[in-house]
């Protein structure tokens, strides 16, 4: 059993974190960065299999300021590009906004370091949850570890709350109208590359045999980008099948030989999950990608993530209790369950709603769209430049899917 804190071993906290990821640790973070003083701090548990954090996942997300984390951004672009076939649309904001690009091995180590500096929280590595019993003066969690030297393999610990952020039991990313599968690889070039300063967000769209798919390109520095071959899919597909496809469009990039590989990335994220996880008790709440913490539409969860973290970590530390995900707008759900019925049904289709967009909706407006806070004239800017005949067939389907899950509306009690 691995922690930051050896000299303690506690049999009672008041918080458990199951997940030291993304959504655990901007939680435990956010606690220590709003309490008045480290004792108002809640005696904290953070459990998480890894053994240490390597730079898994490169996090972008747009935003005005730096916002919640400022000095974490690595890289900011002011422009970014959707393009498909010979056009390509280059977005500017009038109102400040860039793309931030956060590695996530700076985020894990911030956290880390903040974690050690409070007395009151303790990161427990090497080790995951494996049964979770509610009682009635608090919640039994069962952790085993791999290292058994000190403590033993299995131990069972009391929390009064806890918040998860596993894929809750039950919840599969199959479901979702479509996943999001992407692989990816930073590379650093032998001579410079030819891309100007621009997040290329939306490269190349196309359409082949499996459906749609984008090339995703972001210049880090004059010799290193981060490439990344992305589909929407159907069905679902492990990321690992893109290897190849995202290997050969590196060497498309940068030219055969030229480059050096110095780290790769990939995942799943759903796009649309069709049922919501309601917690039985108000105690153990879920939190991060498998409830939602994702945009449909767009598969961005870590701007979303911060927020919450944020909100339940305020929650925490005024009224003692955790708060869970807020759920999406139901306009905003709807408008992103037509866009991703409208794809999933007619890839096709894709491109050229896309391509819509980034033509007819100011940069402003479609930034506003993609980050939760649209105006009404935005969601109308949104609307208006769509094709109509296709996206209103797909909004009567939506209606009619809608009436027939709202008959056998679908939650996990525990
Ligand atoms: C490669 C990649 C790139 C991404 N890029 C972006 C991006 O650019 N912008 C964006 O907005 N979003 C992005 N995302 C989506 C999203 O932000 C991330 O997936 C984010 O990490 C989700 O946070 P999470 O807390 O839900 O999951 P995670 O960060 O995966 O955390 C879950 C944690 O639970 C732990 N765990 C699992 N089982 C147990 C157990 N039994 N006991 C204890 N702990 C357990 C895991 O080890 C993990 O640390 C990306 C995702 C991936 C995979």
């Amino acid at each position: 059993m691995r922690t930051n804190r050896p000299d303690k071993c506690l049999d009672d906290y008041d918080l458990v974190i199951i997940g030291g990821g993304c959504s655990g640790l901007s939680l435990a973070t956010a606690i220590c960065e709003l309490a008045k003083t480290p004792e108002h701090v809640p005696q904290t548990l953070i459990i998480e299999p890894r053994s240490y954090y390597t730079d898994d996942r490169s996090w972008c997300f747009w935003e005005r300021k730096g916002g919640i984390h400022s000095k974490l951004i690595e890289k900011s672009w002011s422009a970014w590009e959707f393009s498909s076939n010979t056009l390509s649309h280059r977005h500017r904001s009038d109102k400040g906004w860039k793309y931030h690009y956060v590695p996530s091995i700076r985020f894990y180590d911030h956290a880390e370091k903040l974690l050690t500096q409070n007395p009151k929280m303790t990161l427990l590595v090497d080790s995951c949850v494996s049964d979770i019993f509610p009682v009635v003066s608090g919640i039994e969690v069962e952790i085993e570890s791999q290292v058994t030297s000190t403590y033993p393999r299995k131990r069972k610990i009391a929390a009064q709350q806890i918040v998860d952020t596993r894929i809750p039991e039950g919840v599969d990313f199959s479901d979702a109208t479509l996943k999001q599968v992407f692989f990816g690889f930073e590379v650093k070039t032998n001579k410079e590359h030819q891309f100007d300063d621009v997040a290329l967000v939306m490269k190349d769209m196309r359409v082949d045999d499996k459906g749609f798919l984008f090339d995703y390109v972001l210049p880090f520095g004059r010799d290193s980008l981060l490439i990344e071959l992305t589909r929407f899919a159907a069905d679902y597909m492990p990321p690992e099948s893109l290897r190849d496809g995202a290997l050969e469009l590196v060497k498309r990039v940068c030219g055969n030989d030229d480059f050096k590989i110095i780290r790769e990335e990939s995942g799943v994220i759903p796009m649309g999950m069709q049922y919501s996880v309601e917690p039985a008790d108000t105690r153990w709440i879920h939190a991060g990608i498998g409830v939602g913490a994702a945009r449909p539409s767009t598969g961005y969860a870590f701007k979303r993530i911060q927020q919450w973290a944020n909100h339940c970590a305020k929650g925490i530390l005024l009224k003692g209790n955790v708060e869970q995900f807020s759920s999406n707008s139901a306009l905003l759900t709807w408008m992103d369950n037509i866009f991703l019925r409208a794809i999933r049904e007619n890839p096709s289709l894709a491109p050229v709603l896309f391509m819509s967009l980034a033509r007819g909706v100011h940069p402003d407006s479609l930034l506003r769209f993609l980050t939760d806070i649209p105006s009404k004239r935005d969601l109308l800017a949104i609307i208006w430049s769509l094709p109509k005949l296709r996206l209103i067939q797909c909004a009567l389907g939506e209606i009619c899917a809608r009436i027939r899950t709202g008959r056998r509306e679908q939650a996990w009690f525990r």
